[in-house]
C-alpha cells in the first residue's frame, strides 16, 4: 500500500459513534471505574485520545515507536534538550532556526550545557566537533532560510560512533519528504506549526523517537512540565497532516518553477533551492529525501537592506509574515524577521546576507506567482531609483 492510502486510513473511524472525523476529547479529567481503572486515560496533561491519535499518527509517518505533540515546536525542541544535564555538549548545525539558536544559548547554556555551531553539511566538521561530552547532534536539513542539506546517514553514523543521539528538526521536509528515523537517527523534532498543520491556523510541536525507552524519557518530561497540545490544536493537526502528501507536492512543483525563474532573473545573485542541479548538496538532498521541498531563498545583486526592503514590500500575492509552510505564500527577510536574535557576523557567517530574501510557496497558481514576483522586482526597482534620484537631489 502506498504511504498515502495507509495514511488516510489510519486515522481511525471512532468505535463508539461512527465519527468519520477524530472527535476532539474536550475534557480535562476522565471517570474512573475504581481508583486507578480506567479506560487508559486518567487525567488530561498525562494523556487525551485526540492528542493521542495525533502522536501515533505522526509516529507511524515517520516509522518511529513514541510519538508526542507539545504546545509549539521550540516547546517540542525544549523536551529533548532536557535529556541533557550539565556538563553535556551538543553539536548543532550553524544555519540553525533563530528560536533554537535562542534556546539553547540563552537557556541551557546557563545551565552548564555547551553548544558547538558547525557547517554540518560536511560530515567531517561534525566528527572534528565531537568530544567525549557531545551528547547530542542537531541537525535541520534543508535548513532555514539558506536550504542546507546535511548527510543524515553519515551523520547518523557518526552519532552512533560516539555515543551521541542524532536528532533531526524535519520541519521543512515532513515525512511526506524524509524520513530520518529510517536513515539512523535517533529523533525527529517538528514545527508541526508550519506543513503539518498547514494552513497557518496554529502552533503546534512534535518529537518522534525511534526507541520506545528514549520516547517514555520525553514524555516523562512532558508530563512533568505540562508542556502538551491541546485537543482541539490536535486536531487542527490532524486535520492537516490528512492532506500533507498533496500539499507537499504541489508547494515543491511550484517552488521548483520559482527557483529556475529566479536563477535566470537579472536582478537575482543566487538562488538557493535543493531540487536545483546547480545546489552544492543537491546529490544528497536527491538521495534522501523524494523531494526538495516548498521555500526557495534567493539573494539580490544589489546586496543590502534597502533593495531587500524595497522588494518584499511590493509582492501582492505573497504575504509580508513570518513562518511557512501555509497554503497562502509568504516572503521573509530573515535578517530583520526571523534570524534578528542570530548576531550579524554568525548571520553572514552562516550565509544569510543582507539582501536575502525567503519564499515560501503556497498553493496559489504557479503563473500567478511568477507574475507577482515580476510585478515586485518591477516596482521595487522604481523605488529604489525614486530615492536615489531624492538622495542626490539633497546633495
Ligand atoms: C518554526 C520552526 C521552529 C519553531 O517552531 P514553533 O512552532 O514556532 O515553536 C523550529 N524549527 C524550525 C525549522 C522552524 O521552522
Amino acid at each position: 500500500m502506498q504511504a498515502t492510502t495507509q495514511l488516510i486510513h489510519s486515522i481511525p473511524v471512532d468505535p463508539l459513534t461512527g465519527a468519520v472525523s477524530v472527535p476532539i476529547y474536550q475534557t480535562s479529567t476522565f471517570v474512573q471505574d475504581a481508583p486507578g481503572v480506567n479506560k487508559g486515560y486518567d487525567y488530561a496533561r498525562s494523556g487525551n485520545p485526540t492528542r493521542a491519535t495525533l502522536e501515533s499518527l505522526i509516529a507511524q509517518l515517520e516509522g518511529g515507536a513514541t510519538g508526542l505533540a507539545f504546545a509549539s515546536g521550540l516547546a517540542a525542541i525544549d523536551a529533548v534538550a532536557k535529556l541533557l544535564k550539565t556538563g553535556d555538549e551538543i553539536v548543532a548545525v550553524d544555519d540553525i532556526y533563530g528560536g533554537a539558536y535562542r534556546l539553547f544559548t540563552q537557556v541551557y547554556e546557563q545551565f552548564g550545557i555547551k553548544i558547538n555551531f558547525v557547517d554540518t553539511s560536511d560530515p567531517a566538521k561534525v566528527l572534528d566537533a565531537i568530544t567525549p561530552k557531545t551528547k547530542l547532534i542537531w541537525l535541520e536539513t534543508p535548513t532555514n532560510p539558506t536550504l542546507k542539506i546535511s548527510d543524515i546517514e553519515a551523520i547518523a553514523k557518526i552519532a552512533k560512533a560516539s555515543n551521541a543521539w542524532l536528532c533531526v528538526d524535519n520541519t521543512f521536509a515532513t515525512p511526506a519528504l524524509q524520513q530520518p528515523l529510517l536513515l539512523g537517527a535517533d529523533i525527529v523534532v517538528h514545527s508541526a506549526t508550519k506543513y503539518l498543520g498547514g494552513h497557518s491556523d496554529l502552533i503546534a510541536g512534535l518529537v518522534v523517537t525511534k526507541d520506545p525507552e528514549l520516547g517514555a524519557r520525553i514524555k516523562f518530561y512532558q508530563n512533568a512540565t505540562g508542556n502538551i497540545l491541546g485537543p482541539f490544536d490536535s486536531w487542527l493537526v490532524i486535520r492537516g497532516i490528512e492532506t500533507l502528501h498533496l500539499r507537499i507536492r504541489q508547494h515543491s512543483e511550484s517552488a521548483l518553477a520559482i527557483a529556475k525563474y529566479l536563477e535566470q532573473h537579472p536582478a537575482v545573485d543566487k538562488v538557493y533551492y535543493p531540487g536545483l542541479a546547480s545546489h552544492p548538496n543537491h546529490a544528497t538532498a536527491k538521495k534522501q529525501s523524494k523531494g526538495f521541498g516548498g521555500i526557495v531563498s534567493f539573494s539580490l545583486k544589489q546586496d543590502h537592506l534597502d533593495a531587500a526592503t524595497a522588494l518584499v514590500t511590493s509582492t501582492k500575492l505573497f504575504k509580508l509574515a513570518e513562518s511557512l509552510g501555509g497554503i497562502k505564500s509568504l516572503v521573509s527577510h530573515p535578517a530583520s524577521m526571523t534570524h534578528k536574535s542570530i548576531p550579524a557576523e554568525k548571520r553572514q557567517a552562516a550565509g544569510v546576507s543582507d539582501s536575502l530574501i525567503r519564499l515560501s510557496l503556497g498553493l496559489e497558481d504557479v503563473q500567478d506567482l511568477i507574475s507577482d514576483l515580476d510585478q515586485a522586482f518591477n516596482t521595487s526597482a522604481a523605488k529604489l531609483e525614486k530615492s536615489n534620484t531624492h538622495q542626490v537631489a539633497a546633495c
